[in-house]
């Protein structure tokens, strides 16, 4: 286990927010975990977990201990004549852990190249992209109690994965409540991927990507490889432009209300969910509001994508948490004035 007091977080972030943490505790397996949670300075606080600090928004040093997970390992654990289950230590790089899959000859994890992060922060938010969520190929977890240090395993229905959610985003706040925020870490992933693959290109990029390739029947490394191609041309590379990604959640509305937002604005980009309702593009919605390039102070509106909030201070003069918020804020009033709609941040803000 690696201790450090007062602690720089600004290269743990992919904002690039230059907060500190009172301690931070870098551990790379389960014993040293344990060791971490019995710490002087640990114990008695509840920890902020910390994987690839991509989905988070620092507003201030962070005054409790910080535990990152750097707990390493992938393996193929079983393989059946329906699946394979491959098991993936929280601390792996999630990408890594795509590309890897991929060299093992194990397709199901390419609509899910390239998201930042941490293979232990996944089950978080359930993290999607390109018509999958984790949910599609998860198959069940290993977690350890904050207060006890006991480990216990977590199956699908477990981690009552929503949109952007999961029972590791809840606080229990009475003995029997749902939500394991504060009270869990994830140390170990286990995922099941589906025999025979079967591709998913339903989104319209990668319709288009067939189209204009010819590639009528892609494989896994092909759309892998359109994966990456598409979100370089749309996302800023954190390594050059501090952000956490989708700054907001694409609301869901009924499709009556859907159908009275049209009547007014007849080109707002919608899609149909299974359950009638519709779900609405939040980036749409930010770009007709006019904040597409927009900056206040030194947090800024990515130009070529709306949703993406962005730090314009670089390493040297970083963005502030407070800025961030401050335009992200602005943003949810102007949306909600325009459209009556309120966006919910998916990053989280501590
Ligand atoms: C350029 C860019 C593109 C992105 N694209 C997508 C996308 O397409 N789809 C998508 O879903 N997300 C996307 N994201 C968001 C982000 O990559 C994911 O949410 C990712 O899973 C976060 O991983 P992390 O390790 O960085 O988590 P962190 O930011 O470190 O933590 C996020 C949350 O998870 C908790 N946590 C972290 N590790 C653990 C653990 N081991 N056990 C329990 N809790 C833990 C933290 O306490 C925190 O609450 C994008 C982000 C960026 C910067």
């Amino acid at each position: 286990m690696f201790f450090e007091s007062h602690a720089s977080l600004q290269a743990f972030n992919t904002f690039g927010i230059a907060a500190r943490a009172v301690a931070l505790l870098r551990v790379a397996d389960v014993v040293g975990l344990q060791a971490a949670l019995r710490h002087p300075l640990v114990s008695g606080f509840t920890p902020l977990l910390l994987g690839g600090g991509s989905n988070i928004v620092l507003t201030g040093d962070v005054k409790v201990p910080v535990i990152r997970i750097e707990i390493k390992g992938m393996q193929l654990v079983e393989e059946t004549a329906k699946a394979w289950i491959v098991e993936m230590g929280a601390g792996e790089s999630w990408h890594d852990c795509v590309r890897w899959t991929l060299d093992q000859g194990i397709p199901g994890l390419e609509n899910l190249a390239l998201i930042p992060g941490t293979v232990g922060a996944a089950p978080v938010q359930n993290i999607g992209a390109y018509g999958v969520e984790l949910q599609d190929r998860f198959e069940s977890l290993t977690a350890m109690d904050l207060h006890t240090g006991r480990s216990f395993e977590l199956d699908a229905a477990q981690c009552a994965f929503g949109y952007r959610d999961s029972i590791f985003k809840h606080v229990a706040t009475a003995p029997g409540d749902f939500g394991l925020a504060g009270r869990a870490v994830i140390t170990h992933v286990r995922l099941r991927l589906p025999k025979p693959w079967k591709p998913v290109l339903g989104y319209l990029d990668l319709e288009r990507k067939c189209q204009e390739s010819g590639v009528v029947r892609p494989d896994a490394r092909q759309i892998f490889e359109w994966v990456c191609d598409i979100r370089r041309a749309k996302l800023p590379d954190p390594r050059q432009i501090g952000n956490a990604g989708s700054f907001f959640k694409n609301p869901t509305v009924s499709a009556d209300q859907c159908a009275d937002i049209i009547a007014r604005e007849p080109n707002i980009v919608h899609y149909q969910l299974a359950d009638g309702r519709i779900k609405l593009a939040a980036g749409w919605l930010i770009d007709a509001c006019g904040w597409k390039g927009k900056t206040i102070g030194r947090a800024g509106v990515y130009e070529k994508q709306a949703l993406v909030l962005v730090n314009r201070g670089g390493v040297e003069d970083p963005v502030t948490g407070g800025e961030v918020m401050t335009l992200a804020r602005a943003i949810q009033t102007s949306v909600y004035e325009r459209f009556g709609i309120r966006l919910e941040p998916e990053p989280v803000v501590i």
